[in-house]
């Protein structure tokens, strides 16, 4: 019986050490504000859970905060969880942007006010605020920056170029392409950029919840089937995970060794993998948002509305949730390639030069 008893506690232990992707909580004299990121699996949400954390807490608020590693059914639960015990805010990156709808009215109905952070949550009244990027922006700078690497306002081409697009359950990533689009476009149009797949809509383009080995699996199908004799000049990529799943294809079949260059490959984040394979002159860009501004946004909003007071937004007509247009903040996202990552990651203090084996 008694070593029964040692096991379940064990056990116990285990669950809850591991628990849900559970990153842990802490007490504040302010009251509790619960952070629901989205998943472990990429850097940026990381750095964006742990920057909230000691921004609260500077501030003396506890926060509780969970990660659901992209299910989002775990999401769902660990918000309901977060209202039961009681927090008074809860700052949510959401998974599926559609599928808060009930557990916001749950937070509505105990008083608990909700931050949308980096992702527009949708189909929901109870969404006070959204702390984000000008999402359109990171698209027009990817681009943008193939259109300058290939010379096209210059008239070159025609290049050949394919298109990946983010998940199609976050609005962002909508965005993000028809960013992008608006630049490249009118090139598709006049022939100088060629998509020898043809698939240029967000529909056939998407990658589920940005996996990048999906987008891996793509890539080795647009290759196989339409670059047999043809080389690829550019990839549209939105997001650094699926870039380097890009690139493995690629470089599978021989890009980036002898005289078959690598294509233009655009990203975003600035995730350390994509910032060393700039540096080894594989991954071609990316678009840092800077997550330390983003969790000093959230956090100032989240305390606005836990005082009853308004907080700053510069944006009150974009972000239409199909329910009310959520007032938010947009902050400067920045492209950045092998020319300008010294100044903009190092001197900015996002990496150090160790990070970057330097
Ligand atoms: C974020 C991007 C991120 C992507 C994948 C988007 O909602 O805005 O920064 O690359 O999700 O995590």
């Amino acid at each position: 019986k008694y070593s029964w008893m040692m096991l379940t506690m064990a056990l116990v232990l285990i669950l809850s050490a591991c628990g849900n992707g559970s990153s842990g909580s802490s007490e504040g004299d302010k009251g509790k504000v619960g952070i629901a990121m989205p998943t472990k699996s990429s850097e940026r949400w990381v750095n964006d859970g742990n920057n909230m954390v000691k921004e609260f807490e500077k501030l003396g608020y506890g926060t509780d905060l969970q990660y659901a590693e992209d299910v989002v059914e775990n999401q769902v639960s660990q918000i309901e969880n977060m209202i039961t015990k009681g927090v008074n805010a809860i700052v949510i990156a959401s998974i599926d942007g559609e599928a808060l709808t009930d557990v916001l009215q749950k937070a509505h109905d105990a008083n608990v006010k909700v931050i949308a952070y980096d992702r527009l949550i949708k189909k929901s009244e109870y969404v006070d605020y959204y702390a984000t990027f000008d999402n359109f922006k990171v698209g027009v700078l990817q681009g943008s920056y193939i259109e300058e690497k290939l010379g096209l306002k210059e008239g070159k081409g025609p290049f050949n170029i394919e298109l990946f697009g983010g998940s199609p359950d976050d609005n962002n990533a909508y965005f993000f392409f028809d960013g992008a689009m608006s630049i490249l476009n009118p090139y598709i149009e006049s022939g100088k950029l060629v998509v020898r797949s043809k698939q240029t809509t967000m529909d056939q383009v998407a990658t589920l919840r940005w996996d990048g080995a999906a987008a891996q699996a793509r890539m080795d199908n647009l290759l196989s089937a339409n670059y047999a004799s043809d080389n690829l000049d550019a990839v549209l990529s939105p997001y650094d995970g699926i870039s380097i799943g890009i690139l493995s294809s690629l470089k599978g079949i021989g890009y980036g060794s002898g005289d078959k260059k690598l294509p233009v490959v655009t990203g975003q984040d600035a995730e350390l993998a994509s910032v060393k394979s700039i540096l080894a002159g594989e991954q071609t860009q990316t678009v840092f948002k800077d997550t330390r501004e983003l969790a000093k946004k959230a956090v100032e909003m989240t305390e606005s509305v836990l005082k009853g007071t308004e907080a700053e937004v510069n944006d009150t007509k974009t972000y239409d949730n199909g329910v009310k247009i959520v007032p938010a903040y947009l902050l400067e996202p920045v492209s950045v390639d092998a020319a300008n990552l010294d100044k903009v990651l190092v001197e900015g203090g996002y990496y150090t030069k160790d990070q970057l084996g330097q």
